[in-house]
């Protein structure tokens, strides 16, 4: 079975910044379970592991663009507290959920002053270009279900 549209496919990964510092790894973990060709990952990888077969290993570098995108400085912005934190604490590098103007982000608090904070709403890995190891360790068919929603069910995992 190949790597297509509607399989949900499961991979063990090691995600890289260019110095080789590792940002993110399924190592010593479960594998990710993603349904392919749903934009569950970024678009590179998935891009790189189309028509790929179980215990292939793919190596991709991922600019920006085909990851998470540009960081845009105007999504650092000031806000009130209590819109991020219901106790009004904001801790400095903590991230939080946040409603902005463009739905809800997770942002990363860079300054507290009074009752405001000065947060960045940039995904964390936004800007920069990634390196992903994967290996393939499981294709499978999805199911109607899987496929209405967009993403995979996994036993005990179905959260919503
Ligand atoms: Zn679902």
């Amino acid at each position: 079975m190949q790597i297509a549209a509607q399989k949900v496919v499961s991979i063990e990964y090691t995600l890289k910044d260019t110095d080789g510092k590792v940002l993110d790894t399924s190592d010593g973990g479960e594998p990710l379970h993603y349904l392919h060709g749903a934009s569950n990952i970024v678009v590179g990888l998935e891009k790189a592991l189309e028509g790929k077969n179980e215990g292939d290993s793919v190596e991709v570098t991922v600019q920006p663009d085909d990851a998470y995108g540009q960081r845009q400085e105007n999504a650092i912005r000031k806000m009130p507290i209590r819109k991020i934190a219901a106790d009004r604490r904001a801790v400095v590098g903590q991230r939080y959920q946040a409603m902005t103007t463009e739905g809800p982000r997770i942002v990363t608090v860079l300054s507290v002053s009074g009752d405001y904070c000065t947060v960045d709403a940039n995904h964390p890995l936004a800007g920069m270009v990634l390196n992903f190891a994967v290996k393939v360790v499981g294709i499978r068919d999805a199911s109607e279900e899987e496929i209405a929603h967009g993403h995979v069910h996994t036993p005990g995992g179905h959260n919503h």
